[in-house]
């Protein structure tokens, strides 16, 4: 293969890019990516770019130098419109082709925008990029800044500037967050730190409904409202409500009102895999692609949050949203183009810091029908491990990486684990797999 076009340039696209150069591929790799900022990485826009504690340029996937020195060809702020699988190239908006030889398909996932009426009023976004985290912040501080209408204008959303101070104040500005899973509350944790007075509606009885424990939904609730986070669980919104342009309110589907200033919809991802399904490609809740990240045409590959990807540890496919699983199947492909034997299947994880506390997750619970909770719940430093009989599932663990580390390390092993010691926290974790 003589020539890589990669359409996507965020966690997966730049990953493979790198890998293909790191496994010593030596022909073209083009990168095409839709935003006109240099590829960065997305976990902190909900949590230290939100609070201003790190800016733009830290949180860049790889320097500006670094796509020049790989002889990477970076074409920022181009759409890729369709793909011609027959003649081997895409198409841009503007109009370009691009041959490719190889085609690794990095698309990622966009949020979903559920049918709720006034969900287009100023005020209302979701967070995927770094200008709608720009947007989010401006709205957060718009009081102090001198009112929503001037902070929160189609103007200063344009220019994505990364925060320079350590964010004002938002005295008064209350948000109200559409969903309970891990962005709505790491929004939720970085909001109160500026000041904002935070409500979280979810329409699950628990938060994190979809991917947690109960014990670690009721853990992480209890942080929240220690925090001052308000929550309406069972609960979906109906409407949002705005005076002149301006959100003012949500209403929920029992007539209840809630004032609010801004409304965060975090209710989850999907694939963006409109140019896979035009181009014909097998899709099913995302791209479907093997350990290879192979989609059905053997020129092309699909790697990150726009896959569906068999999982062996569990015996399914799954569609993964975390930055382990970009550059999992990055390497994946990168091996496959290159020629190398395809590389272990990892056990997956993923990681979410709100307030002082680091959660981490390795495998998923799924079927599993015994937990052990290790640790102190009531400290804050814990983790719960997941069997499914003898078989470790899981770990979710607060503050607590040792235990994780052990669980990801135990998990997709063929080990016993002693699970009825391991409660204990004076056994040391080594002594209990064997
Ligand atoms: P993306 O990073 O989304 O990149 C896809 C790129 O392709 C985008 O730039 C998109 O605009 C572009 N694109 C799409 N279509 C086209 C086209 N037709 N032409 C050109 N370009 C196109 N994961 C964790 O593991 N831990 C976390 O703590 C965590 N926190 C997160 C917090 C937030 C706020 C968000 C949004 C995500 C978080 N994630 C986290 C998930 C993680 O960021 C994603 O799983 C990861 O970004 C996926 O990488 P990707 O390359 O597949 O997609």
């Amino acid at each position: 293969v003589s020539n890589v076009v990669i359409i996507g340039a965020g966690h997966a696209g730049v990953a493979a890019a790198a890998a293909l150069r790191q496994y010593g591929y030596g022909g073209a790799v083009t990168l095409i990516g839709n935003e006109a900022e240099l590829p960065y990485q997305r976990p902190p826009l909900s949590k230290g770019w939100l609070l201003g504690s790190v800016g733009l340029d830290e949180v860049l996937l790889r320097g500006a130098d670094f796509y020049a020195e790989q002889q990477i060809t970076l074409r920022l702020g181009c759409t890729v419109s369709s793909i011609d699988r027959r003649k081997k190239y895409v198409h841009l908006s503007s109009g370009e082709r691009v041959d490719y030889e190889a085609l690794i398909l990095a698309s990622g996932s966009r949020a979903i925008q559920p049918a709720i009426a006034g969900i287009a009023h100023e005020g209302v976004v979701s967070l995927r990029s770094v200008r709608d985290a720009q947007k989010l912040r401006a709205l957060l501080t718009a009081r102090a800044g001198g009112g929503p209408g001037t902070a929160a204008s189609p103007a200063s959303a344009a220019s994505p500037a990364a925060p320079t101070s350590a964010g004002l104040p938002a005295a008064g500005v209350t948000l109200a967050i559409v969903g309970a899973g891990y962005v709505g509350l790491e929004v939720a944790a970085s909001a109160r730190q500026l000041g904002a007075e935070v409500i979280v509606i979810e329409r699950e009885p628990r938060v994190l409904a979809r991917v947690a424990a109960p014990a670690m939904s009721a853990f992480l609730m209890a942080e929240h409202e220690r925090h001052g986070v308000r929550f309406a669980l069972g609960r979906a919104v109906a409407a949002i409500e705005a005076d002149g342009g301006l959100v003012n309110a949500v209403v929920l589907d029992n007539g209840r009102r809630l004032a609010a200033d801004a409304v965060l919809i975090g209710v989850g991802g999907t694939p963006n895999d409109a140019l896979a399904q035009a181009a014909g490609l097998r899709c099913d809740g995302g791209v479907l692609v093997d350990l290879q990240a192979r989609t059905d045409d053997p020129a092309i590959y699909a790697i990150g949050d726009v896959t569906r990807r068999p999982m062996p540890l569990y015996g399914c496919q799954m569609r993964l949203e975390s930055v382990p699983n970009a550059t999992e199947q990055a390497r994946q492909a990168a091996c496959a183009i290159v020629g190398r034997a395809a590389p272990a299947p990892e056990v997956p994880w993923q990681w979410s810091d709100q307030y002082d506390l680091r959660i981490q997750i390795a495998g998923h619970a799924l079927d599993a029908d015994q937990q052990v909770v290790r640790g102190d719940v009531a400290a804050g430093k814990f983790a719960i491990f997941h069997f499914k009989g003898e078989q470790l599932r899981a770990v979710e663990a607060v503050n607590a990486t040792p235990e994780f580390m052990a669980g990801r390390q135990w998990l997709g092993k063929p080990l016993r684990i002693d699970r009825a010691r391991l409660a204990e926290t004076a056994i040391p974790l080594r002594q209990l797999a064997a």
